[in-house]
């Protein structure tokens, strides 16, 4: 059996740097908080937490003066604000890229109504969100565009800045943009898609590879939301796509008589799953 891991496959720059610099961070202080999972993958949170992370979900439960990391997802603005008045050492690993998207949203507030396409629950949206204040509103399908529409119409603005998750997917980013374009109608639409490169390398190469392989494994957390997005993309040209979370999973599924397999994961998959999944096929 043919077993081909995709070039994209696995952790992009943003959260490699987070999981590099997270490591180091919690070998020089003895505890430290880090708001929500570091990563949408157990294996590695796992180990930051045998070495001294503690994950929590909310900044209340970060005692006053303790060190707290920010993961490449970013924060919302009140956030950084609670981190202040609570005296938290920050150490601030948002990804530069989602960075950029905040910075943009921020400036264009003032003058434009702010779409963000994306998953409403991200926690990346939900931090790009504060960032864009009340006239503001996240897009996740379509079913959200009237509401978007009438909160649009709620507001004196004649722009609308439309951005978008940096994990989102392309097609659906098309799409959605398409469906603004017809119903905000004598809008000033201006559309900045900032879907990050590497998502964008990785979704390419996706739909790539469900074009000639046989099989499809794809790799990642089960509520990662760029993991999801590869497997919507390879469903449209693959038969056979399975969605696991390590080799363990591999199991449960008949490989009898299949001669090609290619391997994608997401950007919170480390190398060495990646690696142990190929391993386990080729020794199937
Ligand atoms: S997907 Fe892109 S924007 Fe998001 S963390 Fe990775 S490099 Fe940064």
């Amino acid at each position: 059996m043919e077993v081909v891991i995709g070039k994209f496959a696995g952790f992009c720059p943003g959260v490699s740097y987070a999981v590099r610099k997270a490591n180091q961070s919690v070998m020089e202080n003895k505890t430290i908080y880090c708001l929500g999972e570091l990563v949408h993958n157990q294996q590695v949170v796992n180990k930051l937490k045998a070495k001294g992370m503690i994950t929590v979900e909310d900044i209340e439960q970060v005692p006053d003066g303790a060190t707290i990391l920010f993961r490449s997802h970013g924060v919302a603005q009140a956030i950084y604000e609670r981190a202040k008045e609570k005296n938290l050492k920050i150490i601030d690993l948002t990804c530069g890229r989602v960075r950029a998207v905040q910075k943009k949203v921020e400036k264009e507030k003032e003058k434009a109504f702010i779409i963000i396409l994306g998953k409403k629950n991200h926690p990346e949206v939900i931090g790009e969100k504060g960032f864009a204040g009340e006239n503001s509103f996240v897009i996740e399908t379509q079913k959200d565009m009237l509401d978007a529409y009438q909160e649009y119409k709620k507001t004196n603005f004649e722009k609308v800045y439309v951005v978008a998750q940096t994990t989102f997917s392309n097609n659906n980013f098309d799409e959605l943009v398409k469906q603004i374009k017809k119903s905000f109608t004598g809008a000033d639409i201006i559309v900045d898609k900032t879907i990050c490169e590497a998502t964008e390398n990785r979704q390419k190469e996706m739909q790539e590879m469900a074009e000639v392989f046989h099989t499809m494994i794809i790799i990642g957390g089960k509520n990662s939301a760029n993991t999801k997005a590869l497997v919507e993309i390879a469903k449209q040209k693959c038969k056979n796509v399975y969605h696991i979370q390590t080799a363990e999973d591999l199991k449960n599924i008949d490989f009898t008589g299949i001669e090609t397999v290619g391997i994608m994961a997401g950007a919170s998959t480390p190398r060495e799953i990646i690696l142990s999944v190929k391993n386990r096929l080729i020794c199937h």
